[in-house]
């Protein structure tokens, strides 16, 4: 039940709701109470009027103490508002912090799989619109709600007091108000919703279109593209004139049933002033306290809209929250332990649990330290799902993966993750400038060491054409780059930290086999005994690779040296040969 979970967050600011609630109660019972000065006013004027001489009594002195009581009541009671706000709105305030800090956390730990299971936009719009949503819980809702049912409460009180049966007819005709208000905004919330609908239906059309113009316009398609629209916006306009109509019903309806109200009380009013059951005073300030009353029956069904509208959201909140997280086992001992590269896969199967595609059969394969291996084979082969089970991004593999001869699994995953220099094939840079991107994940970088990883990652001299050099910003607010020079300022960025294992998936497919070759050379020279395993789908001679491994259908076609491979006449041999035909100089 999302509710209990709900008072976990109320609890934690237990002392502020209540000090709130308190302001709330005060604020209630100050501005109240002007309707009852009103009241002794009338009365003490009335009997003045009465009084056997009334023109030698001096007013004054009563006008001047009402005034000055209504005053400060009046300023008391805002006082006691703005507290009530500071307290109850800061609380749902920090509240809204905790959660999103807690949601933000939650997702970044997150496995890769259960990452994928939500698009990015709906983390997006859980952070920011769900969020809000239930913070309206904690502030408006249970700050109204408070206010509600003391305003209720105070005002029913001070007119039991004036008189029990005239209250009796006033508040009859209020429960046919709040049943009206229940039902209009259960309407007007499904109207709403529909209208959001619609409207976002018509922002993707929109955007869609202008996002394929190029295409649009290229096969005239804007007739047939404007018709889409034009149906959707219609729809869109029906749904908008429903609300207007509904709207249109609200205030009438309210006006009515309260003018009943107040009809009523003066009705009986009159003819209990006419039987000197009440005096006229105490009639004024009951017709202001059925006033009163307008302000929180109407906000019931608004109030519990708020409550409904939170609660879904706070739905979809837990609902990510409840995706199991890394966890942050720690095996091992791994302080000062450094691997040496050495990497052994036995018997590795991995099948992906959502859609079900077996990825990896049977794989097994020994780099030893310090090896260079080339890892090849068609898109879709399954050589990403096998560097993506080595950096341990997916867990429930078959069979058993070794670093150093020992099982995967008795490290950390943090450990391994610092020990692997990988880079994914859909390189990404982060919109900061060329000097971070390359040096963000070593906290002491020296602009020198940026340098040697740009110049070995052959960046370097494109960098320095840049206008700012690297200074110059990158990603959405910066320099647009080629995927090439995306594709190197990562290696760099992999480079800069020696480390026992690099681990490089596709990520040379935009370079030219000039480039490739002399990247190839310097990484190298740069860390002759750490293994590098770069995976491709071409073939790269004379960079003596230890072993190239062929993966074909997920199953291991050939292992062997680039001798080997090419004598046994398969996948291998037919991959070089097919290169060689385009031309691709090898
Ligand atoms: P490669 O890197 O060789 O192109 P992948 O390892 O990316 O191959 O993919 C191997 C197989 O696994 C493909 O059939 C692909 O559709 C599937 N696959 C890859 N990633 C996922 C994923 N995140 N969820 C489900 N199936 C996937
Ligand atoms: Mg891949």
């Amino acid at each position: 039940m999302p509710y209990k979970k709900l008072f976990y967050f109320l609890n934690l600011h237990k002392w502020t709701f209540i000090t709130g609630t308190v302001f709330v109660i005060l604020a209630n019972f100050a501005s109240s109470y002007t309707n009852k000065l009103v009241e002794k006013f009338i009365n003490a004027v009335v009997k003045m009027i009465q009084a056997p001489n009334p023109g030698t009594v001096n007013i004054h002195q009563e006008v001047f103490i009402f005034l000055g009581s209504y005053i400060g009541l009046t300023l008391l009671s805002a006082l006691f508002t703005f507290l009530m706000r500071q307290t109850i709105i800061v609380a749902s305030r920090k509240i809204e912090q905790k959660l999103k800090d807690d949601l933000y956390a939650h997702i970044q730990r997150l496995t890769i799989t259960h990452f994928k299971k939500f698009p990015i936009g709906d983390y997006m719009s859980r952070m920011a619109e769900d969020v809000g949503k239930i913070r309206e819980i904690f502030g408006p809702a249970v700050m109204y709600l408070v206010n509600m049912v003391t305003t209720l409460s105070v005002s029913i009180f001070f007119m039991l007091e004036i008189s029990p049966e005239l209250t009796f007819y006033a508040i009859l005709p209020l429960p046919f108000l709040s049943f009206f208000i229940y039902f209009f905004n259960i309407y007007s919330l499904q109207f709403n919703k529909k209208l959001q609908e619609e409207m976002s239906a018509m922002t993707s059309v929109a955007q869609e279109s202008y996002n394929g113009i190029r295409i649009i316009k290229s096969f005239t398609l804007e007739n047939k593209v404007f018709q889409t629209f034009s149906l959707i916006s219609d729809s869109f306009k029906i749904q908008s004139l429903k609300i207007v109509k509904l709207d249109s019903f609200f205030m009438p309806i309210v006006s009515l049933l309260m003018g009943a109200s107040i009809l009523l009380s003066i009705y009986k009013g009159g003819m209990l002033v006419i039987d000197d059951k009440i005096q006229i005073g105490g009639l004024t300030s009951f017709i202001m306290f059925v006033n009163r009353l307008l302000w929180p029956v109407m906000s019931i069904g608004w109030v519990a809209s708020l409550f409904q509208k939170g609660k879904s959201a706070f739905i979809r909140y837990e609902e990510i929250m409840g995706l199991p997280i890394e966890t942050a086992q720690k095996k091992i001992e791994t302080a000062n332990v450094k691997l040496t590269g050495d990497i052994q896969f036995q018997n590795v199967s991995y099948t992906y649990e959502d859609t079900g595609i077996q990825a990896l059969h049977n794989i097994s394969f020994h780099i030893k330290p310090g090896e260079r291996w080339l890892i090849i084979g068609k898109t879709g082969s399954g050589k990403s799902t096998l560097a993506e089970l080595l950096i341990r991004f997916y867990q429930n593999y078959q069979g058993s993966i070794l670093l150093d001869g020992r099982p995967l699994e008795s490290y950390g995953n943090s450990f391994i993750r610092e020990q692997i220099s990988y880079i994914p094939q859909d390189v990404f840079l982060f919109s900061d400038t060329v000097k971070n991107n390359i040096g963000f994940n070593t906290a002491a970088t020296s602009d020198e060491e940026i340098i040697n990883s740009a110049k070995d990652a052959q960046i370097h001299k494109e960098i320095i054409q840049f206008k700012e050099s690297y200074q110059t910003m990158v990603g959405e607010r910066g320099i647009t780059l080629s995927g090439g020079q995306k594709q190197r300022i990562s290696i760099a960025r992999a480079m800069i930290k020696p480390s026992p294992i690099y681990l490089f998936d596709d990520c040379l497919s935009a370079l030219d086999v000039k480039t490739e070759k002399q990247l190839i050379e310097a990484m190298n020279q740069r860390d002759s005994k750490s293994t590098i395993i770069l995976i491709t789908h071409r073939i790269f001679n004379q960079l003596n690779f230890h072993k190239v491994l062929v993966l074909h259908d997920g199953k291991v076609a050939e292992i062997g040296s680039h001798e080997d491979l090419m004598n046994r006449k398969g996948y291998y041999y037919d991959i070089y040969k097919k290169q060689e035909m385009k031309g691709v100089e090898l």
